[in-house]
């Protein structure tokens, strides 16, 4: 009886033991995924997670030590540019050398990570606050050091962004601060300010009345005329938003739109705005009107966070309408900032048989051997350059050109903004396509546009206002 009681103890125990270390095992292994998701793959730094969970518990700790803190976010100043002259490749390499360069000053003192693309954040502890600035050009001269006297280094440059611990704030707090900074981008370093505060908190309000807004269906689109300076004739609308605030009224695009991309709001705003532009031509078609082709605006975080081929598709079956009445715009600072994915994206968009323009030319900072590569259908020359083509000779001269690299690349140009009737004489002698603007219409809600597109008598009345 005895040696059998042994027996069964010493298999328990085996048992117990090889139970513990297969639990030993599971949670290692769920600790190293865990730590490899919060890893950066490109640099090895924290990513924004893993930088928010270590500070916040690194702050924790702060309190009780009797010491101070600070985030500080480094931004790479111009990250599109670096991109579109030197190629994504050089691009990788400078953020890798921003990585190198905050991971040699913070070993072992600090805390650091690529918390986003091209933002690398930085949690000082510190007994005085000049402690501060001594690290940030320290930084400034690391950069230096990595970069030498390359080509590339002409171009390197960054914002900083800080932001104080006041004792209370959570780490979330106290990060938001410093990128508020860098948004504000007030100077190369910027502190945080009780104005940035106000700021944020009105920010926050309208951050949650959009919202409510597009819960409560208070935006609308109008559609602005795009008319052929040949036969006078409207050959498309471009759609923009409109916003009617129950207690504020009229609040116009650009009070909001930026704010909406700061948040990422704008990616939920755009589907609704496509998908609404999308339903009009439907509307129209179903009156019986002739078909009207409508443009709608894209936002970089559509564009770049967003899987838009697939919104497009998605909304294109949905509606049934024939693609070939959808024009998407998109901006040219925005398609520059990472080439080869526009030429990918709009490629797929264009096959579909949807239209591309692109918005706001002759603002940005285009490399025409790159614009050469983009599937394009139109080129918008920016107001801008229009405006002010009666008195400026070099404006006049700078839209010559875009229209002659305009036919030479075949596409169809049309010039924003035509507010005289100078102007649209001058751009109808350099051979420009198209035109938009007060001069011919305002932007207007859709019955007003219905109206126009049944009566030519009405487009000769919308001239004259
Ligand atoms: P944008 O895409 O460049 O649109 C043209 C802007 O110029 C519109 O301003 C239009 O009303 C205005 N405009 C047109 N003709 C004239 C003119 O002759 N003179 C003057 N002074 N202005 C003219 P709006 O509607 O205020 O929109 C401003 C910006 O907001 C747009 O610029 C676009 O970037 C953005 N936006 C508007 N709607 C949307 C949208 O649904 N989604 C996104 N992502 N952005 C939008
Ligand atoms: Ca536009
Ligand atoms: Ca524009």
């Amino acid at each position: 009886m005895l040696p059998i009681l042994i027996i069964a103890v010493l298999l328990a125990v085996l048992f117990a033991a090889a139970f513990a270390v297969s639990l030993i095992k599971i949670r290692s292994l769920t600790n190293a995924s865990e730590k490899l998701r919060n890893i950066d793959q490109m640099t090895g730094l924290y990513n924004r997670d893993g930088f928010i969970t270590e500070a916040s518990a690194v702050l924790k700790n702060v309190s009780a030590a009797g010491k101070n803190a600070a985030v500080v976010i480094f931004d790479v100043d111009g990250m599109g540019k670096i991109n579109t002259l030197f190629g994504a490749e050089v691009g990788d390499s400078v953020v890798v050398g921003f990585a190198a360069t905050a991971e040699a000053l913070c070993k072992g003192r600090f805390l650091c990570g690529r918390v986003d693309t091209d933002d690398f954040a930085v949690l000082l502890t510190y007994n005085n606050e000049n402690e501060i600035n001594v690290f940030i050009s320290d930084f400034e001269e690391g950069l230096h050091r990595y970069f030498g006297e390359t080509a590339v280094m002409e171009r390197v440059d960054y914002l900083a962004g800080v932001a104080v611990y006041d004792g209370c704030d959570d780490i979330y707090t106290l990060y938001n601060k410093a990128n508020l900074c860098l948004l504000a981008k007030e100077s190369k370093v910027t502190w945080f300010n009780s104005d940035m505060e106000q700021r944020m908190v009105e920010n926050e309000l309208l951050r949650t009345e959009m919202l409510d807004a597009l819960e409560e269906g208070q935006f609308e689109l109008y559609y602005q005329p795009k008319i052929s300076f040949k036969t006078g004739a409207i050959m498309g609308v471009e759609a923009l938003i409109r916003w009617h605030h129950p207690t504020k009224g009229f609040v116009p695009p650009n009070a909001f739109i930026p704010l909406a991309e700061q948040t990422g709001l704008i990616t939920r705003i755009d589907e609704w705005g496509l998908r609404t532009a999308c339903r009009q031509i439907l509307k129209w078609q179903e009156q019986g009107l002739p078909p009207v082709k409508v443009s709608v605006n894209m936002s970089q975080a559509q564009f770049y966070r967003t899987d838009v081929v697939t919104t497009v598709t998605n909304v294109l079956e949905e509606t049934g309408i024939d693609p070939a009445l959808l024009e998407i715009e998109v901006t040219e600072t925005m398609a520059m900032q990472d080439i080869q994915r526009t030429i990918n994206v709009l490629g797929r968009i264009r096959e579909m048989g949807v239209s591309i323009s692109m918005d706001d030319f002759g603002s940005g900072y285009s490399s025409l051997s790159s614009l050469k590569t983009i599937p394009l259908d139109i080129l918008k020359i920016d107001r801008s350059l229009v405006c002010d083509l009666d008195e400026n000779e070099v404006s006049k001269q700078i839209t010559g050109a875009i229209v002659d690299l305009g036919k030479a690349m075949k596409l169809m140009i049309l010039a924003e903004g035509v507010e005289t009737p100078e102007q649209s004489r001058y751009l109808t002698e350099i051979g420009c396509d198209l035109a938009q603007g007060y001069y011919y219409s305002k932007p207007r809600p859709a019955d007003e546009i219905t109206m126009l597109l049944l009566s030519p008598e009405m487009m000769q009345r919308a001239n004259k206002k």
